[in-house]
């Protein structure tokens, strides 16, 4: 670890790599322990270059915007994470194209599309994450999906090459798309948004909003719906009718307020978190005859 920590020091600068950094400070779970080295590049050459280092090293790295859907392990993570996040988070909007860097924030976004008077990002206003991982994850909410709105996205590809990706080659499907087998990290996005009444798109993020603050527990640390939606059904009703609301492991717990939702009650750990995902997915099996799905990714070793 210690020639490639130089190497990184090299590019990216004393301050912008850190040692054992414990990732419950980068994850909305606020869990997950050391990450061997994080590192934080302020450039699109900047990220290339941690990117080429950590490859001609043979270390392994990974990429992450805001972890709000992440579950890392309490080991926490063996190589660099890479983040990219208020970093390389610029916003520009000309006429109805919004082009952003990966790591703007889709709320952020969503209050640049208001003042511009485009609508369209309204369902992403109130989803805690940066527009990379929205991308990855191809993230929705309120019938609206980053499909609806996506143009391309430039990426880094795994030979340290950029690429310009038309949204049609992303296969974008219900919180999929192909960028991870790639081996891509998402640089940057473009969209394409419409000409609307700035009243109607504030009035339509604060209905959203309150639809949040009254059915999710924003309250307690979590990574947002656990599971995936099944086929037909929904993951918090499924819980429910298996009687798991407020199931605990430890300071883990199958929130009261949404069933769909793992909420950290204090001083939750990965594997207590683990443990109660297996919990609730052979108690929703037996109950329903359904197998649920994480939809929040697990990085490290469990
Ligand atoms: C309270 C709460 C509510 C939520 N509500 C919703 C919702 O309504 N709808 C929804 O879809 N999600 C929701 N989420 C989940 C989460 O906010 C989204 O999935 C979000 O898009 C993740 O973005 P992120 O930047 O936090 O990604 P991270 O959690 O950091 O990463 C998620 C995945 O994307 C990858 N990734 C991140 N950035 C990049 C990049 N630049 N290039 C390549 N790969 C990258 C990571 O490797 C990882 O596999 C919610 C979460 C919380 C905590």
């Amino acid at each position: 670890m210690c020639s490639i920590v130089e190497s990184l020091i090299y590019v990216v600068g004393e301050d912008r790599i850190l040692v054992n950094e414990l990732m419950s400070r980068h994850t909305t779970f606020r869990i997950g322990g050391p990450a061997d080295v994080f590192a934080v590049p302020q450039t699109v050459g900047e990220a290339a270059a941690v990117v080429r280092i950590c490859r001609e090293q043979g270390v392994p790295y990974y990429v992450i915007g805001n972890g709000s859907n992440l579950l890392v392990s309490d080991e926490g993570y063996r190589g660099v994470i890479l983040q990219i996040y208020k970093n390389l988070s610029e916003i520009s909007v000309d006429g109805e194209t919004m082009t952003v860097q990966a790591g703007a924030m889709l709320s952020v976004m969503a209050k640049r599309a208001l003042e511009h008077g485009l609508t369209g990002f309204e369902f992403a206003s109130g989803i805690p994450g940066t527009v990379g991982g929205a991308v990855v994850m191809n993230a929705g909410a309120y019938g609206g999906e980053m499909k609806d709105v996506l143009e391309e996205v430039t990426v880094l590809t795994g030979e340290g090459t950029t690429a310009t990706v038309p949204v049609s080659e992303l296969e974008l499907g219900y919180r999929r798309s192909v960028i991870p087998e790639r081996g891509w990290i998402v640089l940057g996005a473009k969209l394409r948004l419409q000409q609307g009444d700035p009243e109607t798109i504030r009035a339509r993020m604060e209905e959203l909003r309150a639809r949040r603050v009254e059915k999710q527990p924003l309250d307690l640390p979590s990574a947002g719906s656990t599971f995936k939606r099944p086929e037909g059904n929904f993951a918090g009703k499924l819980i429910m009718e298996a009687g798991l609301r407020g199931f605990s492991v430890g300071d883990a717990q199958v929130s009261e307020k949404h069933c769909g939702f793992v909420v950290n009650k204090g001083a939750a750990t990965a594997k207590e978190v683990c443990q109660l995902i297996r919990e609730v997915t052979v108690r929703v099996r037996e109950n329903s005859g359904v197998t649920l799905e994480p939809e929040v990714k697990l990085l490290g070793e469990f």
